[in-house]
């Protein structure tokens, strides 16, 4: 293990023992931290383990949702927000949906062989914020803005407003060892503006700008998602075949957007 292990008792203590987070491993529910270091893919000198942390409240004020960054993947579907239960429910498999965390879904990197963080893609279509620290102290802006530079941030919750309505539709692949390998997720606010976001593409999740503006025919917009992302190869798909598949997700979640006017 490191040689220096902090494990702060609050959300106050854990933003000071990460200070500008230099030579820092962040621990949230550990699905991905922990084998690496077992398998000493990673030796960190200095590691932060948030578990007693303070940070898995759920806020929920009206049609406001605030949730802590350690807040356990599994426990979102208490939300009723269709879009999020079914893309949380896609992760992993129950045990570690269990353990795993909503800030270490946010921050967590491109896997050896797999996509991995689906909430990014939800939580895009959510508009949500994220509140972090770093070294230039605490800041709240927008989870697209957020991700590029999401390694050298302390994530300590996420904010969003309830949708009128919100889906989800991933590519359903065998032997794909619980990952996804291919994501849409979509919502609808009240006044009818229409957000998409893809997961499973090169990179960290990603709007689909294009789709959104042809929302009204699912046609043109599966057509147009193509345009606002890239594709990588991986062992579970080709670059191909989940350019193929994209249009055919945006489909479906504009479908079930519709069906839940
Ligand atoms: C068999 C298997 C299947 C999987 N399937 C999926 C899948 O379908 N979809 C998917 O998205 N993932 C999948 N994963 C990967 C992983 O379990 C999830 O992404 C999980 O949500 C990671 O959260 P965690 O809290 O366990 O992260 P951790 O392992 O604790 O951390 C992951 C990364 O985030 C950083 N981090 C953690 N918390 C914070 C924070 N608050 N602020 C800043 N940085 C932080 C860590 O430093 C690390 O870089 C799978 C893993 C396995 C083993």
């Amino acid at each position: 293990m490191a040689s220096e292990v902090l494990m702060p008792s609050s959300p106050s203590e854990a933003v000071s023992l990460f200070g500008d987070g230099a030579a820092t491993t962040v621990i949230g529910g550990g699905t991905v931290v922990m084998p690496e270091i077992t398998y000493g893919r990673l030796a960190p000198d200095r590691v932060l383990l948030l578990t007693n942390a303070g940070l898995d409240t759920v806020a929920v004020d009206g049609d406001t949702i605030t949730i802590g960054a350690t807040t356990r993947v599994d426990a979102l579907a208490e939300l009723g927000i269709d879009g999020l239960t079914a893309c949380a429910g896609n992760v992993a498999d129950g045990e570690i949906r269990s353990q795993a965390t909503v800030g270490g879904n946010l921050c967590v990197g491109q896997g050896h062989e797999a996509p991995r963080g689906d909430l990014q893609g939800a939580l895009l279509a959510l508009d949500a914020t994220v509140r972090s620290t770093g070294s230039d102290g605490e800041r709240t802006e927008s989870l697209e803005t957020f991700l590029p530079h999401r390694h050298a941030r302390l994530v300590l919750e996420v904010n969003f407003t309830r949708p009128a309505a919100s889906a989800f539709a991933a590519l359903e692949y065998p032997h794909t060892h619980e990952y996804t390998v291919l994501a849409v997720s979509g919502t609808r606010t009240a006044d009818g503006t229409i957000r998409l976001a893809a997961t499973g593409v090169a990179g960290p999740g990603a709007r689909l700008r294009s789709a959104e503006s042809a929302a009204s025919d699912p046609e043109a917009a599966g057509a147009a998602a193509v345009n606002d992302v890239t594709f990588a190869d991986d062992s579970l798909a080709s670059a191909w075949y989940r350019e193929q598949t994209l249009p055919v997700l945006v489909r479906r979640v504009l479908a079930q957007l519709e069906e839940s006017t």
